[in-house]
C-alpha cells in the first residue's frame, strides 16, 4: 500500500461502526412524509414551514444552528402557454425566463433539432447547434430541457423566444439563467432576455410538424422575478481537536412541487446526520457544518452562493471539504454510477462506498451544477447526485436522462411524490454520507490524494497536446507538472506518521493539503478568479486550455489562429503558475 492510500483509507472502525449503527429511518422518514405535503418554492410560506420542521428537531436535540435570511434574486414561474394554428398547448416556463405578463409574443416558428444529452449531467450543460439555420427574430423550437446552455445559445442567435420539447409525457420544471447565484455587475447582462417555455413530447411533435409547414406561433409567460428574503439554515457541531477546520455538508431544501426525491430525502438525510453526529460530538476532531439552502431551484444556487460569498475567507482558510447531498434514497437506485468526486477524493469515495454498501461506485468529474459554489475558492468536493438507477433499468423502462431523483423521470414534475422515495435505499445512502463525512472529520491527515489530481491533469494535457500537434507547446506545463508530481511523492513519503488533528506537524501537513486545493481546483474548474462565480454552463477540464480542441487551427484564418494562440498562452501561464505554487506549497 502506498503512503497516499494509507492516508486516504484511514478510518476509526469503532467510531464508524457506532455512528453507522446509530443512523435510523424513524426521524428522516417522517420528515420526508411531512415535506411531501409542502410545495417548497424559494422564500414561500410552505418552504418556511419545512425549515421550521428541521429547526424544531435541531432545537430538541440541542444542535447549535442559525437561520439566515439573505436578500437574493429569485424567480417563481407562473402560468405559460403556446398557441399555433389555432391550437393551445400546455406549457411551463422555467425560472428566470422573461415574463410577457401573460401577453402573446408572436413570430415565425423555426425548428432546430437538438438532443437532450446522454447523461444526467448533460441536462444542465448542453447547448444548441443551429446548423446554419437563421433564427433571429423567430421563435425557436428545439428538443431538450430549457437549460441555461441552450437558452444562452438562443439569446446569442437573436431568437425571439424559445420552445423546448421535453422528452416525455411530463413537462419538467427548471431554471434557464447562466447567472450563478445572485447577479453581480459583471454577471447581470447575462440575465435571460427572451421568453422561454417547455412543452411535452406529443405536443412538441405537433409543433414540429407545424413548423415544417411554415407556421407562426405565440408564446405567453408569467413570472414573479425579483429580490426577496430566503432562508438558509446552518447547523454546526464543533469539533474538539481542530474546531476551526470544518466539513460542509449541504443540500437544497427548496424545490419543485412536492419534491420528494429531489430533495426531501436529502434534507431528511442531513437532519439524521445532524442527530447522530451530535450524539458523538465529544469524539469529533473537526467541526461539521450542515447547511440547508433555499434559492437553488429558483435562484440558480442563490443560497449556497450567498454562503460562499459571506464566508469566503473562512472557507478558503479552514474548509476541508464540501459534500453535497441531492436526491439520495430514491426508488430503484441500485448503483452509484453517476456519483461525482474531484480526483483527490476518489480513493476515499471508492473505499467508503465499497465498505458501507458493497457497491463499486463510478465517480465522474463534477459538472458545473448542484450548489458547487466553492470551486473558485478551491474546496475539495465530492457527491452531487446520489445513488441512481442502472443503465439497464433505465433502458428497460425507456427512461430518458434527468438531473435527479435517482434517474426517476418524476424529477422536477408533479409526480415526484412518496412513491419515489425508498426506505432501504435511504438508509443505505445516509450511511454512505455518514461514513464519508466522518472519515474526513476524523482522519488525522486529510484523506485526499493529490497525485490523483496531477494524474488527471496529465491525462487532460495529453488529450490537448494531441489535438494541438506541433502548433502549440505544452512543454512548460508538462515540466511544471513533473516537478509537482515529484514534490508530491516526497510530501506523502514524509507525511507525519503519528499525531492527531491538533498536532503541529499534522496541522502543517493539512494546511499544505488545503492550499493545494486552493491552487489546483480553480485552474481545473473555473475561469474566473477566486471569489467570483463562473456561469452555470459546462466547464471542461483545465478550461483555459480546452479551446485547443476547437477547429480554429484548421480554419486557415490567421485572426482565428492568432486569438486561439493568445488564449492558450495565457491559459498555459495560469496553469504553470498554479502548478509552481502548488509545488512550493508542498516543499515548504
Ligand atoms: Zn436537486
Amino acid at each position: 500500500m502506498s503512503r497516499a492510500s494509507v492516508i486516504t483509507e484511514w478510518h476509526d472502525a469503532v467510531l464508524e461502526g457506532r455512528v453507522l449503527e446509530g443512523i435510523a429511518l424513524k426521524v428522516p422518514w417522517r420528515v420526508v412524509e411531512d415535506f411531501s405535503k409542502l410545495t417548497r418554492l424559494s422564500g414561500s410560506g410552505e418552504e418556511r414551514r419545512a425549515f421550521e420542521i428541521l429547526i424544531r428537531h435541531l432545537d430538541q436535540w440541542g444542535v447549535p444552528h442559525r437561520l439566515h435570511e439573505p436578500m437574493c434574486f429569485i424567480s417563481i414561474p407562473g402560468p405559460a402557454g403556446v398557441r399555433c394554428n389555432g391550437t393551445a398547448y400546455r406549457a411551463k416556463t422555467p425560472a428566470m425566463s422573461v415574463s410577457t405578463d401573460g401577453q402573446d409574443i408572436t413570430g415565425e416558428l423555426v425548428y432546430v433539432p437538438g438532443g437532450g444529452g446522454e447523461s444526467a449531467y448533460d441536462v444542465f450543460s448542453t447547448g444548441v447547434e443551429f446548423g446554419g439555420a437563421r433564427v433571429a427574430g423567430k421563435i425557436v423550437l428545439t428538443e431538450g430541457m430549457a437549460s441555461p446552455g441552450k437558452v444562452k445559445d438562443l439569446m446569442a442567435a437573436g431568437a425571439l423566444a424559445g420552445i423546448f420539447v421535453n422528452p416525455g409525457q411530463n413537462i419538467h420544471e427548471g431554471i434557464c439563467t447562466t447567472i450563478w447565484g445572485t447577479p453581480d455587475l459583471d454577471a447581470a447582462p447575462r440575465q435571460p432576455s427572451i421568453p422561454v417555455v417547455a412543452v411535452n413530447h406529443p405536443d412538441g411533435q405537433a409543433l414540429i410538424r407545424a413548423a415544417q409547414g411554415e407556421a407562426r406561433a405565440s408564446v405567453a409567460t408569467r413570472l414573479d422575478t425579483g429580490w426577496r428574503r430566503i432562508p438558509v439554515l446552518v447547523a454546526e457541531i464543533p469539533g474538539r481537536q481542530a474546531p476551526e477546520d470544518f466539513v460542509l455538508l449541504h443540500g437544497h431544501l427548496d424545490g419543485w412541487h412536492y419534491g420528494v426525491g429531489d430533495n426531501a430525502t436529502g434534507n431528511a438525510a442531513m437532519l439524521e446526520l445532524a442527530r447522530v453526529f451530535s450524539r458523538h460530538r465529544r469524539r469529533l476532531a473537526r467541526s461539521l457544518r450542515i447547511a440547508w439552502w433555499s434559492g437553488h431551484s429558483h435562484g440558480r444556487y442563490a443560497g449556497s452562493t450567498w454562503y460562499s460569498d459571506t464566508n469566503a475567507i473562512d472557507l478558503a482558510r479552514h474548509g476541508v471539504a464540501q459534500v453535497n447531498c441531492d436526491s439520495p434514497g430514491c426508488r430503484w437506485a441500485t448503483t452509484f454510477n453517476h456519483l461525482t468526486a474531484m480526483s483527490e477524493t476518489v480513493p476515499l469515495v471508492d473505499a467508503v462506498i465499497r465498505a458501507t454498501t458493497g457497491i463499486t461506485p463510478r465517480p465522474e468529474r463534477p459538472p458545473r451544477a448542484g450548489d458547487y459554489s466553492f470551486n473558485d475558492i478551491g474546496l475539495s468536493s465530492f457527491y452531487m447526485l446520489s445513488s441512481t438507477m442502472s443503465e439497464e433499468d433505465r433502458a428497460a423502462k425507456d427512461y430518458y436522462a434527468v438531473g435527479g431523483c435517482g434517474g426517476n423521470i418524476a424529477w422536477h414534475t408533479e409526480d415526484d411524490l412518496m412513491d419515489i422515495a425508498d426506505k432501504d435505499n435511504l438508509l443505505r445512502d445516509m450511511r454512505v454520507y455518514a461514513a464519508s463525512v466522518l472519515r474526513v472529520l476524523q482522519a488525522p491527515l486529510h484523506p485526499f490524494d493529490w497525485t490523483r489530481t496531477a494524474a488527471e491533469f496529465r491525462e487532460t494535457l495529453d488529450r490537448y497536446e494531441h489535438a494541438a500537434g506541433e502548433r502549440f507547446d505544452f512543454g512548460p506545463a508538462r515540466t511544471a507538472l513533473d516537478e509537482l508530481d515529484a514534490a508530491l511523492n516526497t510530501f506523502y513519503e514524509r507525511a507525519p506518521g503519528r499525531g492527531t488533528a491538533r498536532t503541529a506537524a499534522v496541522r502543517r501537513f493539512n494546511g499544505a493539503q488545503r492550499r493545494l486545493g486552493r491552487h489546483l481546483i480553480p485552474v481545473n474548474y473555473s475561469r474566473l478568479p477566486a471569489f467570483w462565480h463562473d456561469p452555470a454552463v459546462n466547464v471542461p477540464p483545465l478550461p483555459d486550455l480546452a479551446p485547443v480542441l476547437s477547429a480554429s487551427w484548421a480554419s486557415g484564418n490567421p485572426a482565428h489562429e492568432g486569438m486561439l494562440r493568445a488564449h492558450l498562452t495565457r491559459g498555459r501561464n495560469r496553469l504553470v503558475w498554479a502548478l509552481e505554487q502548488a509545488r512550493e506549497t508542498v516543499q515548504a
